[in-house]
């Protein structure tokens, strides 16, 4: 198939079938088929983009389900624009195909875009573009989003004093992935509940929604709470203390049986994409008002204090960290 057929057939046309018209044709001016797409940003919103590359076999199992990593990818996109408090807008795609192999075929295409655009739907995202080219098999997504004019979540606004929230729980991407290398073994539910944490994160957007007149500083959580609060300290001049006995775990992982480990995970795996955020005092009783009325899932496991780095607790006294968040590099 060439590259011009391959691009209406997979990602043009399925569009046609998505119910964001309304969406699309008053933002988009112009989209797929032309040397760029026109957008319009609403009136007295800034624009917030972010980009991210999936590698086969570095970021995803290059024999995953091609409808799995097209939803991861979306959806760990989204979870930045999340991270901001930007609504979803648009994103474009830039596709590195093998020219044979056994694993990317037409079928394998017609996966990743079924699974592409099912997110897509569901978050309101428009594709816009992209580009398509040849070589070892990885997926570039660029998404787009509106944020009112300076009401956006920073990572350098947090205060001595504010205290550290995470949403719903950490550590399960880690162990999922310790489920997919076979290095832990679950019963059939916390197995296939791990599974869809990792290929299907949920940005946390309605959250970020209503976190954005309420938390200091904001980031999600992809390479570990200790290594991604330390963004938010290092931003903000700043430094944390974690309470690690009031990290939030799920069932499955209290299920591990290892209390030391599923911590280790929470405190430094990867792969959450849950929201952390700083709330100062003031605000904290709008915040209490949210997870009373269980419209956030948050929990507070810290606090911001004069300093640098991030120290972690366990009922006051030092806990050493065995494992530090992934790095590349
Ligand atoms: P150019 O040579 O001008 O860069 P391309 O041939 O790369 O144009 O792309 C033609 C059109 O198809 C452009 O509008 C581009 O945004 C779009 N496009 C290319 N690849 C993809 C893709 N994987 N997904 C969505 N749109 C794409
Ligand atoms: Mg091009």
């Amino acid at each position: 198939m060439r590259e011009f057929e391959l691009i209406r057939e997979f990602f043009q046309r399925e569009q046609a079938d998505l119910l964001l018209e309304d969406k699309a044709q008053a933002s988009v001016i112009l989209g797929i088929g032309d040397d760029c797409a026109l957008l319009q940003i609403p009136a007295n919103q800034q624009l917030a983009t972010s980009v991210d590359t999936l590698v086969a076999d570095v970021h995803f199992p290059a024999d995953a389900k091609p409808e799995d990593i097209a939803e991861r990818a979306l959806r760990t996109n989204l979870s930045d624009l999340a991270a901001m408090g930007a609504e979803p807008l648009w994103f474009t795609l830039a596709l590195t195909l093998p020219k044979s192999s056994n694993y990317v075929s037409e079928e394998w295409l017609r996966g990743f875009s079924r699974g592409l655009f099912r997110a897509a739907n569901k978050y309101e995202i428009v594709l816009v573009g992209g580009d398509t080219t040849s070589g070892p098999l990885s997926i570039t997504i660029q998404v787009m989003g509106a944020v009112e004019s300076h009401h956006a979540m920073r990572r350098d606004g947090a205060s001595i004093g504010d205290f550290v929230c995470v949403t719903n729980s950490l550590g399960d991407g880690a162990a999922a992935l310790a489920v997919m290398q076979n290095r832990l073994a679950l019963n059939a539910d916390h197995e296939h509940y791990l599974r869809e944490r990792f290929y299907r994160p949920t940005p946390r957007l309605i959250e970020s929604g209503l976190l954005k007149g309420i938390a200091s500083a904001a980031l999600d959580i992809s390479d570990g709470l200790v290594a991604d609060l330390n963004h938010i300290c290092e931003a903000s001049d700043l430094g944390a203390v974690i309470d690690v006995e009031n990290l939030p775990l799920s069932p499955a992982l209290l299920a591990v049986g290892d209390l030391q480990q599923a911590r280790t995970w929470a405190l430094s795996g990867g792969d959450d994409y849950e929201l952390c955020f700083t709330v100062s005092p003031e605000k904290m009783p709008e915040l209490a008002m949210l997870i009373a009325q269980e419209k956030i899932n948050a929990t507070v496991v810290g606090e911001i204090v004069a300093g640098v780095g991030v120290q972690c607790e366990l009922e006051g006294e030092a806990y050493e960290l065995t494992a530090q968040g992934y790095q590349h590099f």
